[in-house]
């Protein structure tokens, strides 16, 4: 028996877009989605009507619900336009199509990277509408993507003294106990012009213009101050802080980032950082002193993607890291793959073999949760369980569980 999270855990959706040819599945589902408390309501007949509703208001939309079989335009080429447009919303696919078929409709919106909630095989109950669609305990972060991301390292420059520069937290669970340990920082960016835009675009433009220290040092200021109200309500959370690789090679920055730790009344064990690598790391003896001295410091310091390019088992070998977190790219598809299970496993092994402990990052689903805890990795980030969320609602995500995600170890125990 499947136990289902609380209500105030479902995820939440301001917007929806329906799209299906046939009258009385779009009067269904409007029913169902008014009768879970969501107001903005839309439809499309078809999948060309649809495409035009979002261009001309794809930010309000969190939620796609499509059919397949539709006439002129089918349903898989509607997901190939909905990439083009750069929908960043979540999707749900609902056909009465063959169960394979639609699971392979899944895998091409996931290889377009859309964010797939799941398929519904037609007929539907409203349990297996509540299953795929509100099984989730997602605060939704709907992204729209800025192709045309545009700036200067003037206008960036005033952006981290104007504090447009904010850190999100998404909740990073013990795999065991489904207890919140805490948080990673993620940064965004909230231009004045109203756009959201995300780290993979700007860290690299800091980067290459000298202005990742001073962009770190503004989040990690923001995120001292919102410590101080996680910890009223949870004094033992962790909150992880990325550092890019370049700042490996700034000696003063161990002790820099100590003196703000023990300025904000903190200890070291309640923040760890995690270092992206978006180069290669050589062994020098600089870098070699910063990661030293910060785990002297009594911070962890976890090595972020690893499996992917330059973070690999050579970098391990060479530096002393307390923590592993695996790239998502290997999480999500461990159990479709196999490539990538051997390679999760492999890194499990290591890591436990140096007495390291292990970070999932990417759990999407329940049976990725099920996979990641039974092969002993310690603590799992992942959409399955919160997206990147504001300080605010964080603070209201640890109040509200002081107990950890209850729903997901009574699942698993299931
Ligand atoms: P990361 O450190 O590996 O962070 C995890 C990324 O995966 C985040 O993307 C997070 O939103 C995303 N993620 C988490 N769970 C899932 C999931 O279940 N599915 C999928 N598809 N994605 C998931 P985000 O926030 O866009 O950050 C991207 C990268 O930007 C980060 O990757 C990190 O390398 C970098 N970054 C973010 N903030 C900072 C920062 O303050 N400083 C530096 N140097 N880099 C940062
Ligand atoms: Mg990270
Ligand atoms: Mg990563």
């Amino acid at each position: 028996m499947i136990a289902k999270p609380p209500v105030k855990q479902m995820a939440r959706y301001n917007s929806i877009l329906l799209v299906d040819d046939d009258p009385t599945q779009i009067a269904i589902l409007t029913a169902y989605f008014a009768s879970q408390g969501v107001t903005g309501i839309k439809s499309a007949g078809d999948a060309a009507r649809a495409l035009t509703i979002l261009a001309e208001e794809q930010a309000a939309f969190d939620l796609v619900v499509t059919d397949l079989q539709m006439p002129n335009m089918d349903g898989l080429e509607f997901l190939r336009h909905l990439k083009e447009q750069n929908f960043t919303g979540s999707l749900a696919i609902i056909s009465s199509v063959q169960e394979n078929l639609l699971e392979h409709a899944g895998r091409l919106a996931k290889l377009h990277g859309l964010e797939l909630l799941g398929q519904i095989h037609k007929p539907f109950t409203k349990q297996t509408l509540d299953e795929v669609l509100f099984s989730t305990p997602v605060i939704a972060e709907s992204r729209v993507a800025q192709p045309e991301f545009e700036t200067t390292p003037e206008i960036f420059e005033q952006a981290i003294l104007d504090r447009e520069f904010v850190p999100f937290y998404q909740p990073k669970i013990d795999m065991k106990t489904g207890r919140i340990t805490g948080g990673e920082a993620l940064a965004r960016w909230f231009r004045v012009t109203g756009e959201r835009v995300y780290p993979d675009v700007f860290i690299r433009f800091a980067e290459k213009n000298d202005l990742i220290k001073p962009l770190t040092f503004c989040l990690f200021d923001q995120v001292l101050d919102d410590m101080r109200t996680f910890m009223a309500i949870d004094p033992d959370l962790q909150i992880a802080v990325n550092l890019a690789t370049d700042l490996m090679m700034d000696i003063s920055l161990p002790s820099e980032l100590r003196d703000k730790v023990h300025q904000a009344g903190l200890r070291p064990d309640n923040i760890s950082f995690e270092i992206t690598e978006n180069s290669v790391i050589d062994l020098d003896p600089t870098t070699l002193e910063v990661l030293s001295r910060l785990r002297v410091a009594d911070f962890e310091v976890a090595i972020d993607d690893f499996g992917t390019g330059s973070s690999n088992i050579q970098v391990l070998r060479d530096f002393p890291y307390s923590d592993l977190k695996i790239d998502k790219s290997f999480i999500s598809d461990a159990l479709e793959n196999s490539f990538s299970r051997q390679t999760v496993l492999a890194a499990v092994a290591l890591a436990h073999d140096q007495k390291m402990r292990i970070v999932a990052e990417g759990i999407e689903d329940r049976k990725t949760w099920d996979f990641v805890r039974d092969v002993g990795i310690e603590y799992g980030q992942g959409y399955f369980m919160a997206k990147p969320m504001s300080a605010d609602d964080f603070r209201e995500f640890v109040r509200s569980n002081p107990n950890g995600l209850e729903w997901l170890a009574e699942q698993s125990a299931a």
